[in-house]
């Protein structure tokens, strides 16, 4: 069994984050002590507490980088220029390369995680899927009748952010107003403030005369975050260059693209003041010996580090994502697909079999249960721990007694 898979307090705590990002701010918001487990030092692990890889974030992580080439290679292509330009471009580039690249790159990397789960991600992130995702969103943007006039006088900048990196604003009011180049369209700009502490990439940027649009490109389904993000960003575009935000853009697959509108200086200031606060208490948090939970059902649900969560394994809030012993006596044979939550079982009642153990029953008739675990997963001896965490796991009944089902994503923590 690896070391990952024994439950293990962290050698040492999470330090804050020397610029925040907004995905790690609001992390941190929803559930410090979620970040700070993922975040602290483990010494019998030899790099960061390793998480699950979806298959939707890989699936985006490929279209973004797809999206990140095909914004560069535009700005530096000739046809910026010619009439139509953009559709000679869109049928050059080599979009099936780039995402086979990619995507072959980041199975590679999954590969070293040991919870990764490989054929899900091999089965459902596909080149042809992520193309279809990438035409969709080009489309939309390069389509966008916001940087027509951006694009029609062939301004287009790239890498901006090596002449924007490093600038510091110590104060809103008296932040340096950089130049920009008006009108232009900007992909891939990496900002980055002093006060309050934050840095944030933003997607596209096409500026006028008239105020500047911001696009962020989103592969999921919407969420009231990314109107937050594009609030966030807007504030940093502002203390960065001074410029005024007209329009805000999110462009999802197969949607019409989320207008946000303009946000004006009172906005962005006030935007500022909260995010000053918001780092401020982050911080707190993030430097106490043992940061708060914020139970939430649906998060804790789906939380990577849950089996190192004590209050989790208790908390009222989250029983209905758990197994109870009572359950398992409530099964029924033929009672259709299982269900999917975890379970935790005190080892002291168990008896050790070759492929796991078994959970006798209570004094009067309790229902036992039969734990098969895969080889990976499975303690040499269950007389070395005093609990075991079943992350998604499944109960059937099995004549007598219960049966434990095992899935792809289910996983074994031994405490
Ligand atoms: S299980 Fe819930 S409360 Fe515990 S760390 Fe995860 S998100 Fe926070």
């Amino acid at each position: 069994m690896k070391p990952l898979y024994q439950i293990r307090k962290p050698t040492s705590g999470a330090h804050p984050p020397k610029y925040y990002s907004y995905t790690g701010l609001t992390q941190i918001e929803n559930c410090p002590r979620r970040w700070w487990l993922l975040h602290a030092k483990y010494d019998a692990l030899a790099g960061p507490y390793p998480e699950p890889v979806s298959s939707g974030a890989m699936r985006g992580s490929i279209v973004h980088v797809a999206l990140e080439r095909f914004s560069v290679e535009w700005s530096r292509s000739a046809m910026t220029t010619q009439p139509g330009g953009i559709k000679t471009f869109r049928r050059q580039f080599p979009i099936r390369e780039i995402v086979r690249e990619t995507r072959r790159r980041l199975l590679g990397n999954a590969r070293g995680n040991p919870r990764a789960q490989m054929a899900t991600l091999e089965a459902n992130v596909s080149v042809d899927g992520c193309i279809s995702l990438f035409k969709d969103l080009v489309r939309r943007s390069y389509g966008e009748p916001a940087f027509e006039s951006a694009v029609a006088t062939g301004q287009f900048e790239d890498r901006i952010e090596e002449r924007l990196a490093g600038t510091s604003t110590e104060l809103i009011g008296e932040r340096a107003k950089k130049e920009v180049p008006c009108p232009a369209v900007l992909p891939e700009v990496t900002l980055k403030v002093e006060d309050p502490r934050m840095h944030g990439k933003i997607d596209l940027i096409a500026t006028t005369e008239d105020g500047d649009s911001l696009v962020e490109y989103k592969t999921g389904e919407p969420k009231p975050e990314h109107e937050k993000q594009s609030r966030l960003y807007a504030f940093l575009w502002w203390a960065v260059t001074g410029r005024v935000v007209r329009e805000r853009q999110l462009l999802y697959p197969n949607q019409t693209p989320v207008k946000l509108g303009a946000m004006t200086q009172a906005e962005l200031e006030k935007e500022g003041v909260r995010l000053r606060a918001r780092i401020a208490w982050a911080n707190g948090e993030v430097k106490s010996a043992l940061p708060i939970v914020r139970f939430d059902a649906e998060r804790c649900r789906s939380c990577t580090v849950r089996q190192l969560c004590d209050e989790y394994w208790t908390a009222k809030e989250t029983a209905a994502s758990r197994w109870t012993r009572d359950d398992a006596g409530r099964m029924r044979p033929g009672a259709g697909n299982p269900e999917w939550r975890d379970l935790e079982i005190e080892l002291q009642q168990t008896e050790q079999l070759a492929e796991g153990f078994i959970v006798r029953g209570k004094p009067k008739g309790g229902a036992q249960i039969v734990c098969k675990i895969p080889p990976q997963f499975r303690a040499s001896s269950t007389d070395s721990f005093k609990n075991v965490r079943l992350l998604n796991v499944g109960l059937v009944a099995n004549g007598e007694g219960t049966r434990l089902v095992w899935s792809s994503a289910s996983e074994a923590f031994w405490g």
